[in-house]
């Protein structure tokens, strides 16, 4: 088993530190750990943002372990070698699909929701975005009209097989959990809609055990907050994933506390190759200060044990002792706490 870990700018290396920590606690028989430069620390030491090293250690590896990156001196650079490029440049070169994003509200953090304690207590549901298609990735750009108007336009449009791999994720995700499955769309009004609506109606003959239903993305977004509950699994687009699963993560308390997976279809011994990474970015503004919730990281290092290395049994028992550690009180400063971040690593260790 081998993990790339790659911690980046900010408060990537201070939450990487907790999440090795972690890693190193399990003990796992036959595990290389490699360390790479990404972001702005690869373009200060190798004059890019995503090293050709650091590229084929991702690509030799079964699952990448991803900090965060975004410095606010690598600013000016030109955007091919801003640290943000990073991140694009190894879903594209590893050829990740497929984002999950899980929700979850922790028992005793009901008050930290931006909803009310009894509807975000409910929260429990796993965003599945796919991330290589939609408006982001079609023709666009910005004309000027024969009658001299300005016009701006970015084509939205899915091919089928791009659909029918990520509802093909969603409905084995939701096999894994309670078997219900929301598409999310705007068929309505979209063509692009339409078409993902009906491929995934196709899929859903090959898991005759998951209980398939639809809703229109407007719907969606207000059904989140009035009753988040309803939800298991949601597959949507990459433009409706990207909004909704922002929306969703701000109701489980702090940005602190997100895990997410990016998937491909490359299988690995044991299990799909991915990239772990909190939803949270470098947060310059605390880097240095031990003030970082490495619970997002810890959580991403238990998502790559279940998904890249088949630990399932490992990624429950991390993901119980972070329920513990904040069942207990311990929390940072995000949370309304005082407990820096080597506290709460160690916190973990402790119930881990
Ligand atoms: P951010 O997520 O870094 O920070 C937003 C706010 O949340 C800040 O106040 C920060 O202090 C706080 N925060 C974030 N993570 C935290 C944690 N673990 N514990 C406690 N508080 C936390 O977003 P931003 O400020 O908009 O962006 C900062 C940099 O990160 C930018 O350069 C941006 O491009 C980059 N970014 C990178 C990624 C990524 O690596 N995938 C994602 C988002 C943003």
């Amino acid at each position: 088993m081998k993990i790339a870990c790659l911690a980046g700018d900010g408060i990537g290396p201070e939450i990487m530190a907790e999440a090795r920590r972690v890693l190193a606690a399990l003990d796992l028989p036959g595990l290389t750990v490699w360390e790479g430069d990404v972001g702005g620390a690869g373009y200060r030491r190798h004059g890019h943002p995503l090293p050709p090293e650091t590229l084929e250690m991702a690509k030799a590896a079964d699952a990448v372990l991803f900090g965060a990156v975004g410095d606010p001196e690598c600013d000016a650079l030109p955007r091919h070698l801003r640290p943000e490029q990073a991140i694009l440049g190894l879903r594209q070169a590893l050829g990740l699909f497929a984002n999950l994003r899980p929700a979850t509200l922790f028992p005793g953090l009901e008050t930290m929701s931006a909803l009310r304690p009894e509807i975000a207590r409910e929260i429990d549901l796993l965003i599945v975005r796919e991330l290589n298609g939609d408006v982001y990735f079609g023709e666009k750009a910005i004309r000027t009209l024969p009658d001299g108007r300005r016009q701006g336009f970015d084509l939205m449009s899915y091919a089928e097989d791009e659909v029918r791999r990520i509802a093909h994720v969603a409905f084995k995700a939701a096999r894994g959990r309670t078997r219900r499955l929301t598409s999310v769309d705007k068929a309505n009004v979209l063509e692009t809609s339409q078409l993902w609506r009906d491929v995934v109606i196709e899929v859903a003959a090959e898991y005759p055990d998951v209980a398939l239903s639809h809703m229109y993305v407007d719907n969606a977004a207000m059904q989140l907050v009035r009753d988040p509950g309803q939800f298991d699994v949601i597959v949507t687009g990459n433009l409706f994933g990207d909004i909704l699963s922002d929306q969703a993560s701000m109701c489980v308390g702090s940005i602190g506390l997100l895990a997410s997976a990016a998937l491909g279809e490359t299988q690995t011994a044991f299990g799909t190759k991915g990239l772990y990474e909190p939803i949270h970015g470098s947060a310059p503004d605390i880097a240095g200060q031990g003030k970082a919730n490495p619970l997002a990281m810890i959580l991403s290092l238990a998502m790559l044990l279940r998904h890249s290395l088949g630990r399932e049994d490992d990624a429950g028992r991390v993901e119980a002792a972070v329920a513990a550690t904040l069942g207990d009180g311990v929390r940072g400063a995000d949370l309304g706490g005082s407990a820096s971040t080597h506290e709460i690593g160690e916190a973990v260790l402790e119930r881990l």
